[in-house]
């Protein structure tokens, strides 16, 4: 495995490999790696014969008050982990790589990102959106990898590739969950032992909701009400967002039919952590 921080160097590669003939993937992380990336990484290497992760925390997609500092960083730990993995490149550029000091281009959206996550971040998906088309152009993969982790993201990045003509396929993969239940992620190490008990009631609440879901409720606000309600049992939780919408638009439903998203955003203390069911 190699480690590679430049564009040039990492683009000649994957283009040397597409020459021969080779299937090559792309797993784009901020890092600070877990199961829930490895999974993308497994699933990229059964179905690819390269495997590419970039690790970069996009300066881009925080906000002025969000994490962007204090987000975890540990190449060393990832780097033993893609190599587990049997990941062929990490791409690990610097910021100045990625955003010259003359950048000036964005890619962007109007629907999709209005809801859930953008509605609180504002200039996120502008950032996830401009860093993963960068990554796309420097990585020219057949093939990229994200979790359903991030439903809008993947939403957005589906919606980007048909509107820009990307050649590319995006696979979404399902949650890994922690054995409690709580959905892995690289936050989840900003939380303190109580509060990170506390941190299973997103998938216990979003639980009920199916649960109600399956004893037939199709009302969309008595949906959000059931898991408001169980959120709201839980002393350290402050809602952000509890969303029942369209999969495909992003946009509030009244009924639950065709591919519907739940989407929670709760704090837990001082950190925002997001969960979700998708129902196809
Ligand atoms: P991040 O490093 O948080 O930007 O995540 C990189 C990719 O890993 C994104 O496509 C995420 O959706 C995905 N991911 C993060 N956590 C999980 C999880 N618990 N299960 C599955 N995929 C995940």
């Amino acid at each position: 495995m190699e480690i590679l921080t430049t564009i040039k160097e990492t683009r000649d590669k994957v283009k040397e490999w597409k020459a021969q003939g080779l299937k090559v993937a792309l797993v784009p992380t901020m890092g600070y790696l877990h199961e829930g990336h490895r999974s993308l990484i497994d699933r990229a290497h059964k179905e690819n014969d390269k495997v590419v992760v970039s690790i970069f925390v996009n300066p881009m997609q925080f906000g002025p008050n969000e994490d962007l500092d204090a987000y975890p960083r540990d190449l060393d730990r990832d780097a033993a982990i893609c190599e587990a993995g049997g990941v062929d490149i990490i791409f690990h550029p610097s910021v100045e790589e990625m955003y010259g000091p003359d950048f000036q281009s964005y890619a962007d959206m109007h629907v999709l990102p209005e809801k859930l996550c953008g509605a609180s971040r504002p200039v996120h998906f502008r950032g996830v959106q401009t860093v993963v088309s960068k990554l796309f152009h420097i990585i020219p993969a057949q093939r990229a990898y994200f979790g359903q982790k991030d439903a809008q993201q993947l939403a957005i990045i589906r919606r980007m590739v048909i509107d820009m003509d990307f050649d590319i396929e995006i696979i979404g993969c399902p949650i890994i969950r922690e054995d409690d239940g709580l959905a892995k992620s690289s936050r989840n190490t900003y939380l303190s032992e109580e509060e990170r008990k506390q941190a299973v009631i997103l998938n216990q609440s979003l639980n009920k909701g199916m649960e109600a879901i399956e004893a037939g409720e199709k009302d969309a606000a008595k949906i959000k009400q059931i898991i408001t309600d169980n959120l709201n049992t839980c002393p350290l939780a402050k809602i952000d967002y509890v969303e029942v919408v369209s999969f495909d638009t992003i946009q509030p439903i009244e009924k639950v039919e065709g591919a519907v998203l739940i989407a929670i955003a709760v704090y837990i203390g001082t950190t925002r952590l997001i969960d979700n069911r998708i129902i196809l």
